[in-house]
């Protein structure tokens, strides 16, 4: 569990930002739901036999005996939510949501036990021109972010029923070849067989070359939505692979899944994966509805955000310089003053006294383009003096009441933000 510290904040609350917005743009709200529920809320949805469920859950007992767990996605918590605050059974909803998830898994690089997640879902419609729109959507995020270079994989899981009869041939063929299979393996095909077509051991893929394809087993029904969808993707622009032994990590998908992965990230290239889940909200205690949804791995697409060469973190604008006798008030009062009358101007005020030098050296290592020096003679004659630190520029003198007015003609002027590049803590 990692802390996330300055200035990679500032990174993280742009990505965040983006996103959200990119969410609002295609009419998704927001939906806030708790860290901690039910553990059935997850075993119902996930499945018990997934990784998640069977080794990766944080659970307890309350004071009550009540079992719970840490949430470890944020689908199964958002169907339960929609469930019950009578969200569903209406027109279309598109939802999102974001924040901590917990998973007891082996730490190494890209995978960590909170990590962070932002989710869109869609209920209510079953069509392939959500499905589209939906991986539209996780496209225009990459794109408007910067990040390039990633392949999307999508893949058709069919119905229950499909997957069903898909599941017996499979464990047919894996049953003929449990010698070439390493225990852990064999253990999957019992409990799990669709899981093995998503081992990442090299002895285990080539067992799977001559597996049976899902897609051999999808009826006309399911071979239609995934050609529309494909059809849709290709009238967008939108390039894809697909991925015939594409599963997901949670039993819930059905027809349509994707997956955006990142060749720049190491083993654990998956920024972003979702799909459709026709019955999860039966799974959930509901009447059949039909949902649809991806969540994006917020420490991943950060990464990826910074691969792309991000912006370094905006400098202020302007440092107050305040020493000498009764300087700290004036100079507390300017920058306030400031503050009021310009809410886009980034100003800190020296803090810690000292000299004037070892003032300026922190204006300096700042990285502000301006130091604003609030002195004994210049509180007597209601003036600061404006200094350029990183421009040929002569100081000069300006009466405070001027300031505001001065500071948002020079604002006018600068453009984009500075930059970091004197940046240091
Ligand atoms: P995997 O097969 O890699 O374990 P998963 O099926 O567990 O993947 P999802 O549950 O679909 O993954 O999670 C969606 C996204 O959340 C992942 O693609 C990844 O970006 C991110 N994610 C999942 N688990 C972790 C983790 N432990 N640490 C960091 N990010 C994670
Ligand atoms: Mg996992």
């Amino acid at each position: 569990m990692h802390d996330i510290l300055p200035p990679d904040t500032t990174l993280w609350s742009r990505v965040e930002t983006m996103v959200s917005g990119i969410f609002a743009r295609y009419g998704y709200e927001e939906l806030r739901i708790p860290l901690l529920e039910k553990t059935d809320v997850f075993t119902r949805a996930i499945g018990a036999a997934t990784d998640v469920v069977e080794k990766e859950m944080y659970s307890f007992e309350d004071r009550n005996g009540e079992l719970l767990s840490l949430r470890p996605e944020g689908t199964a918590g958002v169907v339960r939510a929609a469930l019950q605050h009578g969200l569903l059974y209406g027109s279309p909803m598109r939802l999102w949501y974001g924040g901590a998830m917990f998973r007891y898994e082996r730490p190494q690089k890209g995978r960590s036990r909170q990590f962070h997640q932002m989710g869109a879902e869609v209920f209510g419609a079953d069509g392939p021109d959500v499905d589209a729109e939906l991986i539209a959507m996780g496209e225009r995020i990459f794109s408007e972010l910067g990040v390039r270079g990633l392949r999307l994989e999508i893949n058709s899981l069919g119905t229950r029923s499909e997957r069903a009869s898909y599941r017996e041939a499979l464990v047919d063929f894996l049953e003929a070849h449990l010698a070439e299979l390493d225990a852990e393996t064999r253990t999957r095909v019992q409990r799990n067989p669709l899981r093995v077509l998503d081992s990442k051991q090299e002895s285990v893929q080539a067992v799977l070359a001559e597996a049976p394809l899902l897609t051999d087993c999808l009826g006309d029904e399911s071979r239609q939505h995934f050609e529309e969808t494909r059809s849709l993707l290709d009238s967008l622009g939108i390039d894809y692979v697909i991925n015939p032994r594409l599963v997901r990590g949670l039993d819930y998908y059905s027809h349509t899944v994707f997956e955006w992965i990142s060749g720049d990230l190491g083993a654990q290239g998956t920024v972003c994966a979702g799909g459709r889940y026709n019955d999860l909200v039966e799974l959930q205690g509901g009447k059949p509805w039909p949902g649809i949804g991806f969540a994006l791995g917020l420490e991943r697409l950060v990464e990826s955000v910074r691969l792309g060469g991000a912006p370094a973190p905006d400098a202020p604008h302007a440092y107050v310089v305040m020493a000498g006798e009764g300087c700290l008030a004036y100079g507390l009062q300017v920058a306030e003053h400031l503050r009021d009358e310009l809410p886009d101007l980034r100003i800190i005020c020296n803090a810690g006294a000292g000299s004037f030098k070892a003032q300026f050296r922190r204006a300096d290592r700042s990285g502000a383009r301006l130091a604003l020096v609030a002195g004994e003679s210049e509180r007597e004659a209601d003036t600061v003096v404006v200094k350029h630190l990183r421009d040929d520029v002569p100081q000069a003198a300006i009466a405070r009441r001027e300031l505001g007015s001065w500071l948002r003609a020079w604002l006018e002027k600068q453009g984009p933000p500075a930059g970091g590049a004197g940046r240091a803590r």
